[in-house]
């Protein structure tokens, strides 16, 4: 399965890709934890969006792009991928297209998780990340057993740095970039509208019935 997660910053899309990569067995591939873990690492590309990252504003189509053709070409991504936060214009989208046909292949099913913007400030500032495993919680709506503590590998939880009010304003005036990403593949009949203002587990119930009628 080809599957893309859409939605607004905080709308739970890395909350379901867990259980989506975990329950499918396709790769998640997230352009948000790429830089972070590039910026992490230190390397060249770490460097070159660190800035972009941190105020919040998008990283640069060319650049961006160039991650995920690579990403696409390894040899875990082959028999299908589940993307998220890419892609987020429409140059990416279209890009996109180009580089999925040249390998013969296309997107079966967009995911839209659709949440009002006035629950995001709390979702994103509560949002804490596993250091070691990537897994995510929230302080209030998805706390550990232990706070501070991964319940998966026991790793230690951190606040991401753009989950700040001020980066998390900047990231939700980006998303003018993003939203016009709704009709494109809504007019291409790729489409399909999960209500993402419950509780984790009736969000998933709801993307699990999509999966099985597009494998159906
Ligand atoms: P969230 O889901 O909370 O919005 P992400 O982890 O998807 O956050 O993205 C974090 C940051 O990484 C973005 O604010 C942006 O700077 C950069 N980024 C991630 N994906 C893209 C993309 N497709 N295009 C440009 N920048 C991106
Ligand atoms: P995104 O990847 O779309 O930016 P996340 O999956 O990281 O969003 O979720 C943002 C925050 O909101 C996280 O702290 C997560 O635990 C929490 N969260 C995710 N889904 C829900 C939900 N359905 N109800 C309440 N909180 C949620
Ligand atoms: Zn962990």
């Amino acid at each position: 399965m080809q599957l893309m997660l859409l939605g607004l910053p905080g709308a739970g899309k890395g909350t379901q890709a867990e259980r989506i990569t975990s329950d499918y067995g396709v790769p998640h591939i997230s352009t948000g934890d790429m830089f972070r873990k590039a910026i992490a690492a230190g390397t060249d590309l770490g460097n070159e969006v660190k800035a972009y990252l941190d105020s919040g504003r998008l990283v640069p189509d060319e650049l961006t792009i160039r991650v995920v053709r690579d990403r696409l070409e390894q040899p875990d991504a082959q028999e299908g991928f589940l993307l998220d936060g890419f892609p987020r214009t429409l140059p990416q989208a279209e890009a996109l297209d180009e580089t999925l046909a040249a390998m013969g292949r296309r997107l079966d099913c967009v995911l839209y998780i659709h949440v009002p913007q006035e629950v995001l400030l709390a979702r994103l500032t509560g949002r804490r990340i596993c250091k070691s495993c990537g897994a995510t919680y929230h302080v209030v709506f998805q706390p550990p057993a232990v706070a501070g503590v991964c319940d998966k590998c026991h790793g230690e939880l951190y606040q991401r740095s753009d989950d700040t009010e001020e980066a998390v304003a900047t990231r939700l005036e980006q998303y003018a970039q993003t939203a016009p990403l709704v009709d494109y593949y809504r007019d291409r009949g790729l489409l399909r509208q999960v209500d993402g203002q419950r509780s984790i587990d009736d969000v998933y119930a709801d993307i699990r019935g999509i999966l099985s009628d597009i494998r159906a």
